[in-house]
């Protein structure tokens, strides 16, 4: 295939308009597989040669063009979301845009808690901010797509919900949607049957039908990409320390008001005033923590920042925006997290209220919520 065939080819499986610039986007073709005939992008590469989706991504405004030609579908609408980021992976306003079509909550990464967390009090905590957010679901199901956790419910509720429809999965990026769909794929799929693609108005983007044994499709959708959360705006080198692979090991530390901790030199996290008391935080145990006083804070992060205070490097620090100063006023009696988007949070122990300080890069969604645990 030449490069003027590629500027108007389309993928042979999904349909989609191949390019060769980048290998996250829908219709990202290798350039050394132009040769190949017919020409198919590597997303359906994967999936007909390896039984594998892979992760592609699109922006709030065409991922919102497409919730809205799911609303114009009678579908199932499988919403993925992480636990370990809830606030920041939940897509907001989902509700409106997939019409009266049910939503089955699928909630991974449950593996990441630590141990001993009850189910049933999560799984209530989870409707609860669900319904908060204006999301109704049919049901809310708690798995790990990666240790094979609670698995077989999301079968089965797919099954139960889905009637003799479409199954939409949608999610933000990396909340496991590939892993779970491959694992999907693996057991149920019917690849002799052709991978399609459904075209919505106004978009050039595809969404991949895998068809499944029982005649319906499940129908991936590229992941959306939201700038509110850390592990968005992070070069992809620090990823890896943000994001746990293991059961978060929780860890306490006693305060005395005007004292700071930095988690890593990602963000600096100052109890400015209130009664000694204890903060738990839940965040990758590849970040180490340091502890100072708030009026040595300063000048510890300018003498130390992607040295000591690391990751990030000093040369990935250049490709993260500044910090910007969130300012939480923890209630008395009330039972709070302060929740970082894409790093974790800190659970305040004391129920005796505290003045903090959240630094963090700009743009990054810093807010307080019911406590998860
Ligand atoms: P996608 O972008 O939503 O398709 O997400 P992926 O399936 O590519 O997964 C993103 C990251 O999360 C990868 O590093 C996965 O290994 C990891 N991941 C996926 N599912 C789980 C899970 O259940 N538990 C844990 N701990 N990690 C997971």
């Amino acid at each position: 295939m030449s490069k003027q065939q590629l500027e108007q080819g389309a993928c042979a499986g999904c349909g989609v308009k191949l390019h060769t610039e980048s290998a996250d986007k829908p219709g990202f073709i290798p350039a050394s597989a132009l040769e190949r005939d017919p020409a198919i992008c590597q997303r359906c590469f994967r999936i007909k040669n390896y039984n594998e989706a892979i992760s592609v991504t699109i922006d709030q405004d065409d991922f919102l063009k497409l919730l809205g030609g799911i609303a114009a579908t009678n579908s199932l609408v499988v919403h993925i979301v992480d636990l370990f980021d809830f606030e920041g992976s939940l897509i907001s306003g989902l509700q409106r845009f997939v019409g009266n079509n049910p939503v089955l909550l699928v909630v991974n990464k449950i593996d990441l808690l630590p141990k001993g967390v009850n189910m049933n009090r999560l799984r209530n905590w989870v409707q609860k901010q669900a319904k908060t957010q204006g999301l109704q679901t049919v049901e809310v199901v708690l798995c790990s797509a990666k240790r094979n956790i609670g698995f077989d419910r999301v079968i089965e509720a797919l099954a139960e919900y889905r009637g003799k429809r479409d199954v939409y999965v949608v999610g933000a990026t990396n909340v496991g949607k590939s892993t779970l769909i491959n694992r999907i794929i693996r057991d149920y799929s019917d690849l002799d049957r052709e991978l399609t693609t459904s075209r919505y108005p106004g978009t050039t983007l595809d969404a991949v039908h895998i068809p499944l044994d029982d005649g319906h499709d499940i129908i991936d959708t590229p992941g959306i990409v939201y700038n509110h959360r850390m592990t968005e705006i992070v070069p992809r080198s620090v990823l890896q320390a943000l994001l746990p692979d293991k059961p978060i090991k929780q860890m306490v530390y006693q305060l005395n008001d005007k004292q700071t901790l930095f988690i890593g030199g990602l963000v600096r996290f100052d109890f400015v005033e209130g009664e000694r008391q204890s903060f738990t935080l839940y965040s990758s145990n590849a970040l180490p923590v340091h502890r100072t006083k708030l009026e040595r804070a300063d000048e510890l992060y300018a003498d130390h920042r992607g040295e000591m205070l690391a990751p990030p490097t000093k040369e990935q620090l250049d490709e993260i925006p500044a910090w910007t100063r969130h300012r939480l006023t923890v209630r008395r009696g009330s039972d709070t997290d302060v929740f970082i988007s894409g790093l974790g949070w800190i659970h305040v122990n004391g129920g005796t209220g505290a003045l903090i300080d959240v630094h963090a890069p700009k743009g990054v969604r810093v807010i307080l919520r019911d406590a998860l645990i």
